[in-house]
C-alpha cells in the first residue's frame, strides 16, 4: 500500500464539474467545482458544449493543484467518473466535437426509439443490453446524429470519426488522442454493449447501422488507462466509471443485494446483484456495476429522470424559491400550515423513466384549491422524489427477492432533511446519509486507487464517512400508503394526457 501521496477524481456531472483530491485514509484534502451550462431547448432538447466539458476539467485540475500548493508528483493516480449516457462524437485528426453532445436527458431520438419499439424489439434488446428502449440510452442518441448530419458518415467512411460517453472524451483529451476507451458501466449504457458476453454486440450494431470504428476499447473499470501529462509530469489514469456506478462503490455497496440512491439531476437506485445479471418482470435495468481485476458485477437500477433538478426548475424556472436549500425549510412550513393542502406533481419534465419508461408523459400537478401556497408546491414536488424512489424500491424487491431493510442515499438533493424523513417515513426502512455526500468522487478515487496499489483490495478501503440515519416512524404507515395511492392515480392521470410534441 502506497501511504503518501493522493488520488484525484475528476466527476463530470449535470450541472457541475468537480475534481476532488483524496489521501489513503479518504480524507478529502480539497475540492473545487464549476457549473455547467445546460442548453435547454423548448422541445425538451437537453445540450452541452463538450469543449467547454473538457477546458473546465483541465483548468480545475491545474487549479486545484495550485490551491492546495501540491505538485502533479503527489497525484498517483487519477479517476473519471461521469454524467452516463450522454453522447459525443468527434472527429479523430482534429480532436474536435462534431456536434454539441447530446445530454441523457435529451429527446431528440424519441422518434427512432418509438420506431424500434414498433418493431416489437424491446424484449431482444433488453437480453442483449439489460436496458429497455428509450432516448435516454446512447444508441438512438449517434443514429439521430447520423441522420441529421450527413458530414458525421462522410466522417465514418474515412474511418475519421469517434464516439464516445463523456468519460471517453476526456480520457482522449487527457492522453492527447491516444487512448479510446471506456469502462464496462459506461459500455452497458449505449445499447450497444452485449452486457452477458462482454462485446460490443455485432447484431445491435447492424439493426442500428452504426459502425464498429467508432467505439471505444471497453475496459475494467479499475484499469490501466494510459497517463496524462499534467505540469509536465505523466500522471497515470486508474479508473473510468458511470457516476451511478461510482457513487455505489463509494458505499462500498460490494456485496449481493447492497443498494444506494443517489438524488442529484436525476435519481438513480441501483442494488448490487453480484457476478448474476438478474433479469427484471418490471422494467429495471440490468446493468454493470463495476469491473475490478477482471471480474464483473452485476446491478438492477431503477432510474428516476428529473429528481433535484425538478427542485432547480423550482429555483430557476419558477423562481418560487431562492436556493435548492431553502426547498427543505419551505416545504416543513407546508406540512405544518392548516389548512393542510394534499398536493401531488408529478415531475415527468422529460418523460419518466423506471418502472414506466413513458417518453410522452409530462408533468402535471393534482389538488389545486384557491388556498394553495408556494410552499405547498415546494413540499408536493420533494415527496415526489419519495414517491419515485417507492415505485422503483418496490419492484425491486420483487425482482431480486431480496428485502431491503436500510437504504443508503447520497447526491446533491439527499442533503434535504424534510425528503430524508419523509422518504423514510413512506418506506418504512431506516435510512442513511453519509454526512459526506461526495459518494460519486469517492467511489471513482477508489477504483483508480485500487488499480495503483493506495489500497491493495477492498476490504483495505477507507472507513465510510460518518452516517446520520433517520429511522422511520411506523404510526405514519397507514396514512402515507393512502398518500402513495394518490401518488400512482396522479402519474395515471398524467399518462392519459400523452404529449406529441
Ligand atoms: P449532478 O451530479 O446531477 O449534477 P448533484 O449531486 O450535484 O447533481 O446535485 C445537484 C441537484 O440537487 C440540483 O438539481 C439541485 O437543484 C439539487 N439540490 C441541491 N440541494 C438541494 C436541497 N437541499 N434540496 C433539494 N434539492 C437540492
Amino acid at each position: 500500500m502506497t501511504s503518501s501521496g493522493y488520488v484525484m477524481a475528476i466527476d463530470q456531472g449535470t450541472t457541475s464539474t468537480r475534481v476532488i483530491v483524496y489521501d489513503h485514509n479518504g480524507n478529502t484534502i480539497g475540492r473545487i467545482k464549476k457549473n455547467v451550462d445546460q442548453h435547454i431547448r423548448f422541445n425538451g432538447w437537453i445540450e452541452h458544449d463538450a469543449n467547454q466539458i473538457w477546458s473546465d476539467v483541465r483548468q480545475l485540475m491545474h487549479e486545484i493543484l495550485i490551491n492546495l500548493s501540491i505538485s502533479s508528483e503527489d497525484i498517483i493516480t487519477i479517476g473519471i467518473t461521469n454524467q452516463r449516457e450522454t453522447t459525443v462524437l468527434w472527429d479523430k485528426n482534429t480532436g474536435e466535437p462534431i456536434a454539441p453532445a447530446i445530454g441523457w436527458q435529451s429527446k431528440q431520438s424519441n422518434e427512432i426509439s418509438e420506431d424500434l419499439k414498433s418493431a416489437g424489439l424491446e424484449q431482444f434488446i433488453y437480453s442483449k443490453t439489460g436496458l429497455w428502449i428509450d432516448s435516454y440510452f446512447s444508441a438512438t442518441k449517434i443514429m439521430w446524429l447520423v441522420k441529421e448530419n450527413p458530414y458525421v458518415q462522410m466522417l465514418i467512411d474515412k474511418n475519421q470519426l469517434a464516439f464516445g460517453t463523456i468519460d471517453s472524451w476526456l480520457l482522449w483529451k487527457l492522453t492527447d488522442g491516444n487512448v479510446h476507451a471506456t469502462d464496462y458501466t459506461n459500455a452497458s449504457r449505449t445499447m450497444l454493449f452485449n452486457i452477458h458476453t462482454l462485446n460490443w454486440d455485432e447484431e445491435l450494431l447492424d439493426l442500428f447501422n452504426i459502425d464498429e470504428s467508432i467505439l471505444p476499447e471497453v475496459k475494467n473499470s479499475s484499469d490501466d488507462f494510459g497517463s496524462t501529462v499534467l505540469n509536465g509530469i505523466k500522471v497515470p489514469i486508474g479508473a473510468l466509471a458511470g457516476d451511478q456506478q461510482a457513487a455505489l462503490v463509494g458505499h462500498k455497496a460490494f456485496n449481493d443485494g447492497d443498494i444506494k440512491s443517489t438524488y442529484g439531476t436525476g435519481a438513480f437506485i441501483v442494488m448490487n446483484t453480484g457476478n448474476i445479471p438478474l433479469i427484471s418482470k418490471n422494467k429495471l435495468l440490468t446493468t454493470i456495476a463495476y469491473g475490478i481485476n477482471g471480474e464483473i458485477n452485476y446491478a438492477l437500477e431503477g432510474s428516476i429522470f428529473v429528481a433535484g433538478s425538478a427542485v432547480q426548475w423550482l429555483e430557476e424556472g419558477m423562481e418560487i424559491i431562492d436556493n435548492a436549500s431553502l426547498s427543505s425549510a419551505y416545504a416543513y412550513r407546508s406540512r405544518n400550515t392548516l389548512p393542510f393542502q394534499d398536493i401531488y406533481l408529478v415531475p415527468a419534465f422529460t418523460g419518466l423513466g423506471a418502472p414506466y419508461w413513458d417518453q410522452k408523459i409530462r408533468g402535471a400537478i393534482f389538488g389545486l384549491t384557491r388556498s394553495t401556497r408556494k410552499e405547498d408546491l415546494v413540499r408536493a414536488t420533494i415527496e415526489a422524489l419519495a414517491y419515485q424512489t417507492k415505485d422503483i424500491l418496490d419492484v425491486m424487491i420483487e425482482d431480486s427477492d431480496i428485502n431491503i431493510s436500510s437504504l443508503f442515499i447520497d447526491g446533491g438533493a439527499a442533503s434535504n432533511e424534510y425528503l430524508h424523513e419523509f422518504m423514510a417515513n413512506l418506506l418504512q426502512i431506516d435510512i442513511n446519509r453519509p454526512t459526506n455526500l461526495e459518494m460519486t468522487s469517492r467511489g471513482i478515487a477508489y477504483l483508480a486507487g485500487l488499480k495503483y496499489n493506495v489500497w491493495d483490495s477492498i476490504d483495505k478501503l477507507p472507513k465510510t464517512p460518518e452516517l446520520l440515519t433517520i429511522n422511520f416512524e411506523k404510526e405514519l404507515q397507514e396514512d402515507l400508503r393512502n398518500k402513495y395511492i394518490k401518488w400512482q392515480n396522479a402519474v395515471m392521470s398524467a399518462q392519459k394526457f400523452a404529449f406529441d410534441g
